[in-house]
């Protein structure tokens, strides 16, 4: 007996183990199609509840370690960025702490991952998941710190908790949210970069920056997507980064609650992280289509941010990434426009890629949890060079 074999009376009829497929956990999501005893199997990634958004799947196969196993994704092709598919490698796990790359085949709308697991129990996702409970642990995490204030600023949909973190004590308020989109997973890879340095007592440049700023962090506003499996929407099927024009308590609390807290402390900068399926770089999207945008102080502020960052960290870049709106068309409902539109602050969207940094790719790990987390943490050199600049400014 190889010591991959399991002893016979474990096995099922017929001596073989059969193959299993399940996303019934927190972050799943996948539909069994159809498994055959050849290790081919027909999946279908959900939509969103209330949306017909999908892209985000996250699954896990027991019972097909070393067999050769063709996991066809069958409605690839009817995902909200079918385009986002091709140079896209899945990520899989086996302990669920390091995920790696395997080739994926995209063509006639269907996505094909061929692959032998190494482990009796395989785990596949779109991006390394960072489930709920990672989420808490960060937040208990944060909370050891004497420097971190952490309240509740409201109930989302599903009546889970809506977390912000306040840290520093400087007159200025920066923002950072993450996980608007849920199935942005990399942004809360950011957040455990951004939150580490941050509470680092021996951090000279977060100490500095802790004295000209106080620090509000929401680092997850869609639980209730997030668990549920979603790519973009809450339990209400609201996109959160289209609610920010008029947020309402029944449809999307979370941003009604995280508006009203930036309302009351004020808003100095806003940074939004997220995840892009199409882009294979780290970029900023700014708020260059709202009134008024050119005649202000914002270009010069949202330049200084940009180019600090891209100093400290060269995984951002500052060549590709959307194209910027024309005065006066931004898009009202969106966090960035709408808060320095609001508060007449800077403002950016982060992105970063599903797939890669093109400038630094990775054959194993492709955009990596750590490289989020670097990402992170580099941000505060630029926010400190904000700092300064904003100082001057007024
Ligand atoms: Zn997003």
């Amino acid at each position: 007996m190889s010591q991959h074999e399991k002893p016979r009376s474990l096995l099922g009829k017929g001596g073989k183990l059969t193959m299993h497929i399940s996303s019934h956990f927190d972050s799943g999501n996948i539909e069994v199609a159809r498994v055959d005893d050849g290790h081919i199997a027909e999946l279908r990634i959900k939509k969103d509840t209330g949306d017909e958004h999908m892209q985000w799947f996250h699954f896990r196969i027991d019972g097909a370690r070393d067999k050769a196993c063709t996991l066809r994704i069958v409605n690839a092709g009817d995902a909200s960025y079918p385009s986002a598919w091709a140079g896209y490698r899945v990520c899989t796990s086996v302990d669920r702490q390091t995920w790696t790359r395997v080739d994926t085949d995209y063509s006639d709308g269907v996505l094909t991952i061929a692959h032998r697991p190494e482990g009796q129990m395989q785990w596949y996702a779109y991006f390394a998941p960072h489930t709920h409970e990672q989420h808490l642990d960060l937040l208990s995490h944060c909370q050891r710190s004497d420097e971190v204030v952490i309240d509740r600023l409201g109930s989302t949909v599903d009546g889970r908790d809506l977390h912000r973190l306040v840290v520093g004590e400087g007159p200025l308020h920066f923002w950072a949210i993450a996980r608007q989109h849920p199935g942005e997973s990399m942004a809360s890879w950011w957040m455990e970069g951004f939150l580490d340095r941050l509470l680092d007592p021996n951090d000279a440049i977060s100490k500095r920056l802790k004295t000209m700023a106080t620090i509000h962090v929401v680092p997850h506003m869609n639980p209730d997507g997030a668990i549920r499996g979603h790519l973009r929407c809450n339990a209400a099927g609201a996109n959160l980064n289209r609610e920010w024009a008029e947020p309402s308590l029944e449809r999307s609390p979370e941003v009604y609650h995280t508006k009203a807290a930036m309302d009351a402390a004020g808003v100095d900068f806003c940074l939004d992280v997220h995840g892009d399926e199409e882009l294979p770089y780290n970029f900023l999207s700014g708020s260059e289509g709202i009134e008024g945008y050119a005649e202000s102080r914002l270009p010069h502020l949202c330049n200084v941010f940009a180019s600090a960052y891209e100093r400290a960290n060269p995984d951002l870049q500052r060549e590709h990434g959307y194209p910027v709106a024309a005065p006066g068309r931004a898009n009202m409902t969106m966090c960035t426009n709408a808060v320095a539109a609001r508060f007449q602050c800077p403002a950016y969207t982060l992105e970063m890629p599903f797939k890669d940094n093109a400038n630094a790719p990775d054959p194993i790990f492709g955009w990596s949890p750590e490289r989020c987390a670097q990402l992170g943490a580099s941000s505060l050199d630029a926010l400190v060079q904000l700092a300064q600049a904003t100082g001057e400014s007024d």
